[in-house]
This record gives C-alpha cells, structure tokens and sequence, in this order.
C-alpha cells in the first residue's frame, strides 16, 4: 500500500526534530507535526531559557566578588522585563532555525494539534495523513498535585514568562528543576524558599553531593526546608498567597511554584485508537527498539519516561530515523555513563555511579575527595566550596563514578564522561597532566583514599 509518508513525527520537539531531519535525510518521506512550539520543550521552557535565566542570576555574585579583583559598581540593578524580552528574542530567533532545519531537510511540516485516528493514520487540522509509521514525541507537562488551591500555582512553564520577579517565592519539589529555580529567584534577589517533602533534596544523586549542595545554598541565605509538604494555598485579598502546611505552619508567600515531575503529553492524542499499551506511571510503553504494542508506532523521549533530557531524545530520535531508514549504521542507544548537570548555583555535575549505586552493585569501593575554596574566590570575601569525588572499584581500579559541585561542573564533567565510556581506570587519570591553574585538574590529583 502507497503512504503519504514513509514517517510521521508527532511533537517538533528535541527527539522528533532529530528522528525527522535524519530520516529525510536517509531518503525517507516524513512529515512533522507541532502543535504548540517548534523545538519543543528544551528551546521554549526548559533547558535554554533556563541557562538564560541560570546566567542572568549569576551575575549577582560576579559583581558582588568584582569588588576583591579592584572593580568598583555603582548599586547594581536588575529588570525583570528586559531579562525576558531579550530571553523570548533569543527563543524566537531559534524557533526560525528549527523551522529552516526541518524545512531545508525536506520534512513537511504541519503546524497543529496532531489526532492519530487508526494505526496508519493521523488527523491534523482537519486533513488526514497516511503513514507506514508514526512516531510520537509529544514529550511531557508538569505535573501540580490536586491540593485546595492548586490554581494559585505556578510550574516553569508560566515561571519563564512572569510579568514581573515575585519578591518572595516558594519552590515545591527537590529535583533538577526546583533546584534550579530556586538558584534563579534567589540569584535574582527574590526571597526564596525551597520545599522538599524528604529528607534530602535530589534523590538519586551521590549523598556528598547533595549534603555539599546543602550546605551551600544555607550559606547564599536561601531559606531550605525538607520534611515540608503544603496542604493548601488561599489568596488573600492584597494578592499573596497564605500557604497552609502538613505540619500545620503557616508561610506567606507572593508565587508557588511546583516543580513536582512532568507527565506524558497525551492529551487528545488517540491512543485508543492503536493497541499502544501505558506503563504503570501512564508513559508509552516501548521496546529496546522504541517499538510500542502497536506495529506501526514508535515512541521516544520524554514520553517513554526513561531518561528526561535532551541529548537522550536527540540519541533515541537518531536510533528511531538509522533503524528504520539506514539500517547499517544503527546503533543500539547506549544508556550507561549519560553525564548531567543540575545548573543550580553552584553547578552539580555528574557521570556514571553514586558512591551508594556503587555500593549497593556489590562493587569493593575507594571514595577519593577533594573540598577546597575555588582560586578565584581568594581575592573574595565568599567562603563558597567546590566539591569533587570519584568513585573506585579498588578490584579493577576503573573509574565508576565522577561527582562535583562548582562553577562549571557541566563543563567539565562532559570530557570525564568520555574517559568512563573509555574505560578508564584511577590510574590512568593519575597518569594523566592537569591543566594548571583550574579546578578541573583536582580530578587527575587525588592520590589518597577518604573510604574504602
Ligand atoms: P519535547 O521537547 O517536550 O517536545 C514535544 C513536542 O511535541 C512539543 O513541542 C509539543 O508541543 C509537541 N506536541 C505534544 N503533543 C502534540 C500533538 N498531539 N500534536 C502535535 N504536537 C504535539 N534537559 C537537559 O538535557 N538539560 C537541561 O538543562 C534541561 N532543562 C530543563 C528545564 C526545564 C524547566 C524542563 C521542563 C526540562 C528540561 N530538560 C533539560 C528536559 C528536556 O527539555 C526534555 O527532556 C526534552 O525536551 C524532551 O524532548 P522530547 O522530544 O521528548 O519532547
Ligand atoms: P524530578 O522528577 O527531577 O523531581 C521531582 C521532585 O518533586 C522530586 O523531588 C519529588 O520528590 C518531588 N515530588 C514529586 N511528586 C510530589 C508531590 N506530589 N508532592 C511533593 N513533592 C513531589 O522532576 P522535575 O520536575 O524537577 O524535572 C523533570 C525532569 O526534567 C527531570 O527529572 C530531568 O530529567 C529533566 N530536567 C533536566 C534538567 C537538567 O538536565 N539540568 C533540568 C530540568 C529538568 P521525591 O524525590 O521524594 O520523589
């Protein structure tokens, strides 16, 4: 039977934009379709905006350890507005280069809510689409607990276009994205608070790291209060918010802004119209392949709810277009040693094991630590602390895990990251020159074990 397209994309986000272009590219027919905003999630409210807005707070501490360098500032003085409008500038200019890329490619692109209607078919804009397959990366939303006044909140996806800088903040959850905003509102002087239901924020990530994190975030001032849960939100009538918690105290508050996960974007798509099955948290289910239950659909990125970031969509978009389109050079997506940064203030980086995963797999470990005040502060009066940890198997002496809390820790970990996909062993970053003066050459300089 004759398709209209070999492909059809659902979602011109990260991993559909990847998986269309590179399948047009292999000669495929493909069309695309985006319903809100090309580049999807990453380009329009998250990773890039974010950075945006990372980089706008940081400049609070640059010109506050100017002053120790010899610099003088008149009282420096931060607008909201232009931050913004210069942000959504920024995000206008990528989404023209999206659509040039998809255009350039031979993708045909529809702009629209996307129905998939039978197995082969798809409806947009009241015209209808044949395809062999279809692809959805329709990516995820957040997700705001159903608690009374729910509605007063916000999520980042209304944080990014806020009319003006709350003066004070309150920030649900202890993941990326919390912690990430909280660095930002705090940086950006509003007066922050951070609310994790657990113990310790960023579950998953090395305890060191997150204690380290802790500790520096108490010392910029940011109010920090775990084993905090909120029962309900009222607005009172001068506008700000009376925040009720489980624990029954009361904080009052000018913006709530919950960062408590992100779920699938199925909304109206029509999978009951296909065999695709749902995992038990509502994600599309996939194979190895990113086969779901339903011969002729695929699925990638956010929406399978694997690993939540960009370069993972933009590999599994890439593996989806070589399979199916240049079977050759498939490659299985290779889900060990995925590097990543939480650009909080400091930066956390990360690859490969937590000293706890290490443990708990039955490796024999050796911790190797370094905590020391980054040279560049030296002339400041800022006690600020990097930390950086690898973890050892003291069997093989491969390097299993790199972790750090700093300036740059994205930066440099994204070169560690290779030398762990290489295999690399404690001696071989022994071996290995450091680049002086950095911090980054504390990482090849640890020579004496903390733990074994
Ligand atoms: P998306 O990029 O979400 O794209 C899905 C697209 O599908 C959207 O454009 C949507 O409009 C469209 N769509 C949905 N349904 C339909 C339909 N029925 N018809 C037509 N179109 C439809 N990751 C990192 O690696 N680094 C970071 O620093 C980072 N920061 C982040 C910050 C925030 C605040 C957030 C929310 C996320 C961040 N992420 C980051 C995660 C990253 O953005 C996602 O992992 C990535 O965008 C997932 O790509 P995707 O292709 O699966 O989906
Ligand atoms: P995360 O899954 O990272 O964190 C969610 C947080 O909310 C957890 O601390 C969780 O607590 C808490 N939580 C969940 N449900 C509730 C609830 N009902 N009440 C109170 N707290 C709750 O999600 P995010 O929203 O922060 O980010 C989504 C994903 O986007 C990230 O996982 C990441 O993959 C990606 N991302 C990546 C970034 C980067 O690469 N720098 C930046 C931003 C996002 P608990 O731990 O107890 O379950």
């Amino acid at each position: 039977m004759a398709y209209d397209f070999d492909l059809y994309v659902i979602g011109a986000g990260s991993g559909g934009v990847r998986a269309a272009r590179f399948a047009a590219g292999f000669g495929a027919k493909v069309g695309v379709a985006e319903s809100r905003y090309l580049g999807g999630t990453c380009v329009n409210v998250g990773c890039v905006p974010k950075k945006l807005l990372v980089y706008g707070a940081h400049f609070a501490e640059d010109f506050e350890q100017a002053a120790g360098f010899g610099w003088s500032l008149d009282e420096a003085q931060f607008d909201w507005a232009t931050l913004i409008a210069n942000k959504d500038r920024e995000i206008n200019r990528l989404n023209g280069i999206y659509r040039n890329l998809l255009v350039n490619s031979g993708v045909t692109l529809h702009e629209g809510h996307a129905r998939i209607v039978a197995p082969h078919t798809v409806e947009i804009n009241g015209e209808r689409f044949s395809a062999k397959h279809i692809l959805i990366a329709t990516g995820g939303w957040p997700q705001i607990p159903q608690i009374p006044g729910a509605e007063h909140a916000i999520s980042s996806n209304e944080a990014f276009f806020l009319k003006t800088l709350p003066k004070r903040v309150l920030v649900v959850g202890g993941g990326y994205i919390a912690v990430e905003f909280a660095g930002i509102f705090h940086g950006l002087g509003a007066t922050t608070s951070l609310l994790y239901r657990g113990d310790l924020f960023l579950r998953g990530f090395d305890g060191a790291v997150r204690k380290h994190l802790q500790e520096e975030l108490t010392k910029r001032g940011m109010d920090l209060q775990f084993n905090a849960d909120i029962e309900r939100i009222d607005r009172k009538a001068d506008g700000s918010l009376n925040v009720t918690l489980k624990d029954g105290r009361k904080l009052e508050t000018d913006c709530v802004f919950y960062a408590t996960g992100r779920r699938p974007m199925l909304d109206n798509l029509g999978l009951e119209h296909t065999a695709v099955k749902l995992d038990q948290k509502g994600f599309v289910e996939v194979d190895e392949l990113y086969q779901t239950a339903e011969p002729s659909i695929l699925a990638i990125g956010d929406v399978i709810g694997r690993v939540q970031l960009t370069p993972v969509a933009l590999a599994e978009g890439m593996a989806v277009a070589r399979r199916l389109f240049k079977p050759e050079q498939y490659r299985l997506v290779d889900y060990q040693m995925i590097p990543t940064a939480v650009f909080s203030l400091p930066n956390i980086g990360t690859v490969g094991l937590t000293e706890e995963q290490a443990r708990e797999a039955g490796h024999e470990v050796q911790i190797f630590e370094s905590r020391f005040r980054p040279m560049k502060l030296t002339l400041t009066e800022c006690q600020e602390r990097t930390l950086m940890k690898l973890v050892v198997d003291a069997k093989t002496d491969k390097v299993l895990g790199c972790h750090m809390v700093g300036p740059e820790a994205g930066e440099i970990v994204q070169g560690l990251a290779i030398a762990l996909k290489a295999g690399a062993t404690k001696r071989d970053f022994d071996e290995t020159i450091g680049v002086h003066p950095t911090a980054a050459e504390e990482f090849v300089t640890m020579r004496t074990p903390v733990a074994g």
